[in-house]
């Protein structure tokens, strides 16, 4: 049985704690949902896969995310029937990394399957608000209109609410959309204009959307020059979700990746704040990554590992997405913490946070292909120095209030499709 304190702040919260565990369940609309003030996600679109969906019955033809799931669903067939064969010594490690985790990520799925309300509450997930009557419409992606020798005069129309507070502001302000940095600094949601696109900026959000005709312009397409670092207003609180190389086609029509050499080279010591930063970085279950990491990445970066954080994915029922055992297809996804300091010697000694907790599971229904939870809130009571936390999250895809995102189509997410009709 469920405790019903913890379904109705789960309600107002989008987090569900467990009791005597190390899991939570989270719902993602509700958790994007406090950057806004007038609009509202839609959870119809947010909750696109995995839900044994109304659309799929009522539509004739299968939305791009439907057939992916039909698609990953063959290729899951395709694996099972393969032969077990024996593994090699990068296998093994793989193998034993996830044997390891395994009784965590299994007491984790117990907890949520013991919690019948929250199960019969996330059936409904979908479904908890008005539904959306806008059709997701059809636009050039950002990485495509980035990418053009137009990109540079593109501009964004920012339209003020008439009760605006800012000085002298006027209704509309007008910005270059690539390659500035573009500001929310009301405290109100502001609808901006791209190319007679609709977007939705959360209060005191910012972006920076680097066009990549500029990346490839500059020396070897060095992604670091397109970071806006400034020594002193460094963050906090740093989230990656890089465009790791994974050799899947479905994942390159999806959007551009890197190799790792390029990540070296982010400037993650320049963009980490006087007081130190807690850095969140998104890996993908593949050994040699785990291995770049932990050997390389994080020793260049000059961040000290502290925990990590699985996000386990569930289905609206609370199924598993896929077999816990499956080797190439896992239910769940890494994000490895540590901490940056300016300075070696202060690693020690920085104003402690709270110390974070290794193994911790955060349980939802996955959106749009990729597309990862937001979990910033459950790591800011970890980041050092004074609060609130200065926060940045780099390959964005999506605003949040107060922090800054910066990738190639950091407002992917803010168009007007995304968020139900007024
Ligand atoms: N965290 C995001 C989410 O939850 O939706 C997904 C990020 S996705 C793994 C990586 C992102 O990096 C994609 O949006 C991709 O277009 C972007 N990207 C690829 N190459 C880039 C580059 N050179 N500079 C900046 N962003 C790039």
């Amino acid at each position: 049985a469920c405790n019903d304190d913890e379904l109705s702040e789960f309600l107002e919260s989008g987090i569900y704690r467990f009791k005597n565990s190390n899991a939570v369940f989270i719902d993602p609309v509700r958790l994007l949902n406090r950057s806004h003030t007038r609009f509202r996600v839609s959870p119809s679109v947010y909750y696109s896969r995995f839900f044994e969906s109304e659309s799929k019955s009522k539509s004739k033809s299968k939305s791009k995310s439907q057939e992916l799931e039909v698609y990953s669903d063959s290729k899951k067939r395709k694996r099972k029937q393969k032969k077990p064969h024996n593994l090699n010594e990068r296998e093994r490690v793989a193998e034993q990394r996830h044997q390891k985790v395994k009784p965590e990520l299994l007491k984790a799925h117990e907890a949520l399957l013991g919690s019948t309300d929250l199960l019969s509450t996330m059936k409904k997930l979908r479904s908890s608000f008005q539904s959306s009557t806008t059709e997701p419409g059809v636009g050039q992606s950002f990485v495509e209109l980035g990418r053009v020798w137009q990109a540079p005069m593109y501009e964004i129309i920012l339209n003020y609410q008439q009760s605006c507070v800012i000085d002298q502001c006027s209704e509309q302000r007008v910005l270059p959309l690539f390659n500035s940095l573009v500001a929310n600094e009301t405290n109100d949601d502001v609808e901006a204009e791209v190319l007679n696109r609709k977007f939705i900026l959360p209060r005191g959000g910012c972006f920076y959307m680097i066009s990549l005709v500029d990346m490839w312009k500059s020396e070897l397409g060095q992604i670091h020059n397109l970071i806006p670092a400034e020594s002193d207003c460094g963050f906090n609180l740093i989230v990656i979700d890089p465009p790791w190389e994974n050799g899947s086609a479905h994942q390159k029509s999806m959007y551009p990746t890197l190799l790792n050499r390029y990540f070296l080279s982010l400037p993650i010591k320049q963009l980490t704040h006087t007081d130190g930063a807690l850095v969140a970085l998104w890996i993908t279950n593949r050994e040699k990554l785990h291995n770049f990491v932990e050997k390389e990445l994080f020793p260049t970066w000059g961040v000290k590992y502290a925990a990590t954080f699985y996000w386990l994915k569930v289905k609206a029922d609370g199924s598993l997405i896929s077999e816990l055992d499956l080797f190439h297809h896992r239910p769940y996804e890494c994000l490895l913490l540590g901490y940056c300091s300016r300075e070696v010697s202060n690693l020690e000694n920085q104003s402690a946070p709270r110390p974070v907790k290794d193994n911790q599971i955060v349980i939802s229904i996955p959106g749009d292909y990729s597309r990862k939870p937001p979990v910033g809130d459950l790591l800011l009571e970890h980041a050092p120095g004074p609060k609130p936390s200065r926060c940045i999250e780099l390959f964005a895809r999506e605003m949040t209030a107060g922090w800054i995102s910066w990738g190639n189509e950091p407002l992917h997410f803010q168009e007007s499709k995304y968020f139900l009709a007024d």
